[in-house]
């Protein structure tokens, strides 16, 4: 596979992966902050974190985060954290995706699979963790829920994949 090929870190049992050398430092300590944030101002779902999350891979994502079962692989969007920094702090607000998405993976090993009837249910219930969450660690996500709690339409999926992908191909062949 040629995951294991790529240069990837091991933070406590959790593999990150970034394929391209250009972000994959910056990618790498984001990621790694972010778990740090979770493990110093929340253990119990800290250790939900570690348990539902093996692999975490820089790869664009039209809602930022996707996770997979049952490989317990998530999907994370840098770029949409950078953008946040300014806003709230990428590394707090990578650290509430993380929780949401560790959510999920919990659902999926109690064997509550999600289906197009319960799928606005169970983003709202992780949206509730998540928001519990950044309460305790007095981070403020306000406006944020909201928005991801409406899944991206097929149309507006393709466009983001589209252009992300010709940012890549400018940025990989042109250097810009
Ligand atoms: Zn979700």
């Amino acid at each position: 596979m040629a995951l294991w090929l790529s240069p990837h870190f091991d933070y406590q049992g959790i593999t990150i992966v970034d394929f391209r050398p250009e972000t994959r430092d910056r990618f790498t300590s984001l990621v790694q902050e972010a778990l740090a944030f979770i493990s110093e101002k929340d253990p119990n779902r800290y250790r939900r974190v570690l348990r539902e999350i093996k692999l975490i891979n820089h790869l664009p994502r039209v809602t930022g985060a996707q996770y997979f079962r049952p490989s317990r692989v998530c999907y994370i969007d840098e770029q949409v954290f950078q953008a946040a920094k300014s806003l709230h702090g990428n590394v707090g607000a990578l650290a509430c995706v993380l929780v949401h998405e560790s959510v999920h993976g919990e659902l999926f090993t109690r064997h509550v699979l999600e289906t197009s009837r319960n799928r606005s249910r169970i983003e709202g219930l992780c949206n509730r963790e998540m928001a519990r969450f950044a309460r305790r660690a007095n981070f403020n996500i306000e406006g944020w829920v909201e928005e991801s709690a409406t899944p991206p339409s097929y149309g507006q999926q393709l466009r983001f994949a589209f252009r992300r992908c010709l940012e890549m191909l400018r940025h990989d062949l042109f250097g810009r």
